[in-house]
This record gives C-alpha cells, structure tokens and sequence, in this order.
C-alpha cells in the first residue's frame, strides 16, 4: 500500500536549516492500523503530510499503491489526493455554511458525482457514523464528537485506500476518544488501511501497530495488542 524508503525533510527557517526527517524508511501494508507517536516537533505531521501528498521530502522513495509520487503537479497531486486518500483533522475542517449532509458529499462533488448520487452515499455514510438523523443540521449545533464523525464521513465517501488522521481525538473528552477510536477501528475492521498520528499512548494503544519517531528517526515500530473497544 505504501512503501517509504529513505526519507529526509528539512525547513529553511532563515538562519538555519531544521533537519526533521533523517532517513525513514516505513512500509504500510493493506488493512494496517498504524498510530505514529512521538514528542511534539518530532515531525509528526511532516511524515503525515508527506504521505498525504500535502508536502513532499527532499529526497527518497515514495509509493502509494504502487504509483511512484514525486515531483507532481499540484493538479496532479491534487488528483492522487482525491482518488487514495481521505483525510481526518484534530479540528475537524467542516464548512460551518454547509449542513452535516453537504459537508460529507463534498469530495463528490470535485469528483463530478449528480447531486442525487451525492446525496444518496452522503446519507449512507452518514448511517454508517450514526448521524443520519442530523443530516441538516449545521456544525455549530453538533457536538465534537458529531463533528469529528461528521469528518470522518466525509473522508470515507470517496472510498479511499488509505485513511490519514492527524490528533483526530486531540480536541475531544475521554469518552468521545473512546467512540471514535471504536468507529475507526470498526472501519479498519472492514478492511480500510488507517494512519493516526497521536501524542496519547491510549489512543495508540488502540491501534495494531505502533510507530516512535525520535530524532528524525523511528526509534521503535512495534505490533501490538490492541485494545479492542
Ligand atoms: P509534530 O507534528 O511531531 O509536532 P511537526 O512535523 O509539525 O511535528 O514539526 C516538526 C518540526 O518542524 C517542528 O520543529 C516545527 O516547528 C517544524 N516545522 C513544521 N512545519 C514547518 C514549516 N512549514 N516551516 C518551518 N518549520 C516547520
Ligand atoms: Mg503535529
């Protein structure tokens, strides 16, 4: 699914150059339940974004179901994005204008879907996340929780390959994390592969595979018993 060999990434912060990814080298099969932990500015969401064509390394490999990415187009990129990937956010990213049903049709509307097939799957991955009955109503009369389900809809409907979620239970209670962390591993259950990136060992815990990052490097990649919710 995906493969990374070698990986390095600096910022130009003016003065001085941040190295933040030193040599990864990370392999990401079909149906994996990957949490990436580590300490705050260790490059968490530098490798998240990498993989989600949202930024690129200086230098290495990286495939994504086979298909070299490097040096794309931003339309290009754009169009990888849209067929591979679906993306989750500790802060949700919802359209606060558009209603839970609108928000979650979304991507198929860049895709070119009739409205009438937009609304038909936005109503069945709104079932699937336990919202239906909340289909008009807007995010701000939704709680985190709804919203965070709401944005994972939303990264489901285009059936993608490969999920990428960033702290996506950062902004929410104990018990919300909880629910989440169920959904996504109910979700992982029927076969879609799902990346987490946490700085919560509980959440991560929750997942079937844990990768430290230290240092610009991964300093452990473990399986692991994962709890099941
Ligand atoms: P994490 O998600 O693990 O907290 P990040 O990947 O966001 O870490 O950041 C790693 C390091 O790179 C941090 O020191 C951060 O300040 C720096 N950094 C991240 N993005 C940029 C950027 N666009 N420009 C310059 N420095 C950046
Ligand atoms: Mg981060």
């Amino acid at each position: 699914m995906l493969k990374i060999e070698d990986i390095n990434k600096s910022y130009d912060t003016g003065k001085s150059k941040l190295h933040v990814l030193k040599g990864i080298n990370l392999n990401i099969e079909q149906g994996e339940f990957v949490s990436i932990m580590g300490s705050s500015g260790s490059g968490k969401s530098t490798l998240l974004n990498i993989i989600g064509i949202l930024d690129e390394a200086d230098n290495g490999v990286y495939e994504l179901d086979g298909v070299p990415i490097k040096h794309l187009t931003e339309v290009k990129a754009a169009e990888y994005r849209s067929r591979f990937l679906g993306f989750i956010f500790q802060s949700f990213n919802l359209i606060n204008y558009k209603t839970a049903l609108d928000n979650v049709a979304l991507p198929l509307y860049y895709q070119n879907v009739s409205r009438k097939e937009r609304t038909k799957r936005a109503e069945e991955y709104l079932e699937k996340v336990g919202l239906l009955a909340w289909a008009n109503h807007l995010p701000s009369e939704l709680s985190g929780g709804q919203k965070q389900r709401i944005a994972i809809a939303r990264a489901l409907i285009t059936d993608p390959k490969l999920i990428l979620a960033d702290e996506p239970t950062g902004a929410l209670d104990s018990k919300t994390t909880h629910d989440i962390m169920k959904l996504l591993q109910d979700i992982n259950k029927e076969g879609k592969t799902i990346v987490v990136v946490t700085h919560e060992p509980d959440v991560a815990a929750q997942t079937k595979r844990n990768v430290v990052l230290k240092d610009g490097l991964i300093e452990s990649d473990t399986f692991i018993d994962q709890i099941v919710l």
